[in-house]
């Protein structure tokens, strides 16, 4: 961990945040973080979306489907799950874990759980594979969000455990000011299976990351474990959007 991450982590300890959102007073009584109200005013994805991003659908769509910007897509995972759209909340959520290092927000899992519904069951006996940094990047932020959020979950939902299994090989430019047909080059065989992994490929196995835009990023990094020959590849994220 480099020293603003330390630094966070100490402040963590000593001064239990403010809410993550509205940074007003925490929900003390659910011992949560994240006030009561920005709890409730989340666009949490309560399930019965696109069966490989968790979108919710509405009209014609119904779940089992996909939503449009999947069927347009290859996709090399069978199935995907998100816990809240990316609106202005929460995005500054993902924001203060990603890029502030605030991993305490994450003790909050659990309530998120409860208004998401079906992810225990989802993430039954899978093998949680966080989505790696480039050494490079890892070393300039300290800490790999993805891994925290595989972690949480990890502590939450038995039967799960966490493999840090894949890496990334090429250090690519951040995928955030990319439209999708440079999104999905930017990461073309960016990832690899880490030397002498031995794999259990009839598990399930969740790619978990902060967010899914394109999908671009997961994609890459599912084609490396179904060409290990696993057969179920699944995903999921905290924000969609
Ligand atoms: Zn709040
Ligand atoms: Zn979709």
């Amino acid at each position: 961990m480099n020293a603003q991450a330390w630094l966070n982590l100490i402040s963590d300890f000593l001064f239990p945040g403010n809410c993550p959102i509205c940074e007003g007073p925490p929900y003390r009584r659910m011992d949560s973080y994240m006030c009561l109200e920005c709890m409730d005013e989340l666009p949490w994805i309560t399930g019965g979306g696109c069966k490989l991003c968790g979108i919710p659908m509405s009209g014609m769509e119904f779940g089992g489907l996909t939503c449009q910007s999947c069927r347009e897509e290859v996709r090399s995972f069978r199935a995907g799950r998100s816990l809240f759209l990316l609106d202005r909340n929460g995005r500054k959520l993902v924001h203060e874990i990603k890029y502030h290092g605030v991993r305490c927000v994450l003790k909050d899992l659990p309530h998120w759980l409860e208004r998401c519904g079906g992810i225990p069951e989802y993430l039954e006996d899978a093998l949680l594979i966080p989505v790696p940094l480039h050494g490079k990047r890892l070393k300039s932020r300290g800490f790999n969000q993805s891994l925290w959020i595989a972690r949480a979950l990890n502590d939450e939902i038995a039967g799960t455990e966490v493999l840090e299994i894949l890496m990334r090989e090429r250090n690519t430019p951040s995928q955030t000011k990319l439209d999708r047909k440079s999104r999905k080059a930017n990461v073309k065989n960016a990832f690899a299976l880490k030397p002498r992994t031995c794999l259990d490929t009839k598990k399930p196995m969740v790619l978990v990351d902060d967010v899914f835009t394109t999908g671009a990023t997961l994609d890459s990094c599912a084609q490396v474990l179904s060409g290990m020959g696993c057969e179920d590849v699944r995903v999921l994220v905290l924000g969609h959007g």
